[in-house]
């Protein structure tokens, strides 16, 4: 649509009174611009409703209702600091999610977790974006509400669902058509993260999964660009929790960034960026504490000369395998090494194949390794060692390889042109 933009803010960025009152400021900033806003649960919700569902597939049904009893009291406290004129009809609507939830919570649990876990988890982005919708709307900011499970359709692979692209685009060009509104300026606020299936069953998309919902409608609606609003400046070059003198990059490629995603830098959702390089549509990460700060464009053009990017990866397991009688790994071995890793669903996060052993590189997930171990080990001698840090760095310098590596024990190097990969033992 033309001179659409889409926005994204996260949880972090609706986790308060302050920030909702902020978030408003954003918005009306561009005023009578064609906006689809895009929001995650506030803060730490999604987490919470995860403790519900655990409680209630556990059969322990009150301490389900008393934990969905603090997620409610948190939206209404919030609501109630809000909103005065329109109050009433959110408490309504509030209060038509509740009842849905406790509903289900009475029941016993007849189907799979992960139905009910989508089922419960979904109402966090139903309520954040109910109340902040109502809001802008008393604060002269006129929007609509939109069930984005009446927009995106998906399969009903719970949990990770994915999503029906012909039947979505038809939803979301019929119902987001300029005509089609009361609004003067099309002000669209809608959920992050959720979807429902053909049968009207809410779905999930993946934790953290409203960037790429904010991508998909981008992608939809042909958008002028979208915009992830976040707490910190836009993309840094390295964790500054970790490094005191990590610099901002202003200005990155969409393969850039699926390449940093790849590594491990919690930046972007990795499935953020295909739907946009796809259409060509700029994504902007910017700060929503300070909105006149640069942040970073995310676009088709390669970014000149960047700095050396850091990622680091902790807790990584090191699986060393080895032929059992000498027999040299080849395709058939590596083959079925492949499968096992698929089955177990798990992946390495780096690989290096010799003549007679291979190793590999894993999160520590414990029970999936132990499955992929047990497989592992019909055909190999198998040994783990644990509390390794893996270290990526993109545009190295010698300079910096040597200033992050020092005196540290090395077990696996890998390198190309752009990027180096060591695993290391953290020194004692
Ligand atoms: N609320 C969801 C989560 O916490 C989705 C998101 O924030 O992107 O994972
Ligand atoms: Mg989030």
């Amino acid at each position: 649509m033309k001179g659409m933009k889409v926005f994204k803010f996260g949880g972090a960025s609706v986790n308060s009174v302050e920030r909702i009152q902020n978030l408003a400021a954003i918005v009306r900033s561009f005023n009578d611009q064609p906006l689809t806003i895009v929001i995650s649960a506030m803060g730490k919700t999604t987490n919470a409703l995860e403790k519900v569902v655990e409680a209630f597939y556990a059969g322990k049904k009150e301490e389900a209702l008393q934990l969905f009893g603090v997620v409610k009291n948190q939206h209404l406290t919030t609501a109630k600091y809000l909103l005065v004129t329109h109050y009433n009809p959110c408490l309504a609507r509030l209060n038509d999610f509740f009842t849905e939830i406790e509903w289900l919570l009475h029941d016993k649990p007849v189907r799979d977790f992960d139905y009910y876990y989508d089922q419960v988890v979904c109402v966090g982005e139903l309520l954040s974006t109910c109340i902040i919708s109502y809001f802008l709307n008393q604060e002269g900011i006129a929007n609509e509400w939109l069930d984005v499970r009446d927009l995106l359709r998906t399969d009903d692979n719970f949990r990770d669902a994915t999503i029906d692209w012909k039947v979505s685009t038809e939803r979301i060009h019929s119902h987001l058509t300029p005509n089609n509104s009361q609004l003067t300026t099309p002000i669209y606020v809608t959920q992050g993260f959720i979807g429902a299936t053909a049968d009207n069953e809410s779905t999930t998309l993946g934790r953290e999964g409203s960037d790429y919902t904010a991508a998909v409608f981008a992608n939809m609606l042909e958008a002028e660009s979208v915009t992830i609003w976040k707490d910190v400046e836009g993309v840094m070059n390295a964790d500054p929790k970790q490094f005191p003198d990590a610099q901002l990059i202003q200005e990155l490629s969409f393969r850039e960034v699926i390449e940093m995603a790849y590594y491990g830098a919690q930046v972007i959702h990795p499935k953020t960026i295909k739907p946009l390089q796809n259409k060509d549509i700029p994504l902007l990460v910017k700060c929503f504490l300070d909105p006149s700060l640069p942040g970073t464009t995310i676009h088709k053009k390669n970014a000149k000369a960047l700095p050396p990017i850091i990622v680091v990866k902790q807790q990584q397991v090191l699986m060393q395998l080895n032929s059992q009688d000498f027999s040299f790994v080849g395709e058939q071995p590596m083959s079925h090494l492949y499968a096992w890793i698929n089955q177990s669903r798990i992946k390495p996060n780096l690989v290096q194949t010799g003549a007679i052993g291979v190793q590999l590189c894993f999160d520590d997930r414990a029970d999936r390794l132990e499955q992929l171990a047990s497989k592992a080990s019909n055909e190999f001698d198998v040994q783990l060692e644990k509390n390794l840090t893996l270290l990526t760095i993109r545009h190295y310098t010698r300079e910096k390889f040597e200033a992050l590596t020092n005196g540290k024990e090395i077990l696996l190097q890998q390198q190309s042109k752009e990027t180096v990969q060591v695993l290391y033992r953290e020194p004692q």
